[in-house]
């Protein structure tokens, strides 16, 4: 089994107050679990410098939710790789579904940002998925197979131990609605596929994907207990501390069991 990693998105929401607090309850509620489980939380921009002071001494890790592929320069703005590893980011998520959707950022500016983010030593979660016209007109393939082809351009094969890949499905996200396990697991079995056949297949058997759509402390145990699942990035969950350890827990449960 590959070690579940659970990262929180926390979008456009917090206050410098609310940023901390939930980052302290966080570090509490994982004592003693980020033994079994990896951790992450991505606050806004802003509160990446608290949090990470929240963090300190824990082994929750920071990521950030955008970055530009520039290292410096006139982009009114935006916000370097560089300037999130010097407030201690250690991930960042590229190509996330609303960044594609509401600010139009294309498989290209993506294929820069994972690239860049490498180039700087800091890890990657990779969004990929679906709209649902393309789900239901039998694209999901497709789709996913251009995303990754063209987002995981140039990526060398030893960059991979930097990658994680977030399935998320745009019907699922902030819906309340979840894939059905067997739309995960079998999305999830044909993303390895696909880094099989681009990579190699121990490369690709390495790489965790994560699930992305209404994970709720209700429904992580099914999600994360499939085979080609290996952990989750949660929304609105994750904004709140007993919802997202909810999630965190069933996940070390899960860990718990296969290692015995
Ligand atoms: C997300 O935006 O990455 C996400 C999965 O959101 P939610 O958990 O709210 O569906």
């Amino acid at each position: 089994m590959r070690r579940l990693f659970v990262a929180g998105n926390w979008k456009m929401n917090t206050t410098l107050a609310s940023a901390q607090k939930l980052a302290g309850e966080v570090v509490v509620g994982v004592a003693g679990i980020t033994e079994l489980v990896d951790v992450a939380v991505c606050p806004p921009f802003p509160h990446l410098l608290p949090v990470s002071q929240s963090l300190a001494n824990s082994r929750v890790m920071l990521g950030a939710q955008n970055a530009h592929f520039e290292n410096a320069g006139a982009y009114t703005g935006e916000v370097s790789i560089d300037m999130l590893v010097d407030v201690g980011c250690r991930w960042v998520i590229i190509g996330h579904s609303e960044r594609r959707q509401f600010f139009g950022e294309t498989d290209s500016q993506i294929n820069l940002k994972v690239l860049a983010a490498f180039q700087r030593n800091v890890d990657v979660i990779f969004c990929v998925g679906e709209a649902l016209d393309d789900r239901n007109s039998g694209r999901t393939e497709s789709v996913l197979s251009s995303q990754l082809k063209l987002g995981l351009a140039n990526v060398r094969i030893e960059q991979l131990e930097k990658l994680v890949i977030a399935y998320e499905p745009v019907w699922a996200i902030g819906t309340g609605v979840t894939a059905s396990p067997e739309q995960a697991e079998g999305t999830h079995r044909f993303i390895r596929d696909w880094l099989a056949a681009r990579f190699d297949r121990v490369s690709a058997d390495a790489i965790r994907i994560q699930y992305g759509g209404s994970v709720k402390p209700d429904n992580a145990k099914q999600l994360l207990s499939l085979p080609n699942v290996d952990g989750a990035l949660v929304g609105g969950a994750s904004l709140m501390s007993n919802q997202f350890l909810g999630i965190i827990h069933a996940a070390a449960d899960l860990a718990r069991l296969s290692g015995e």
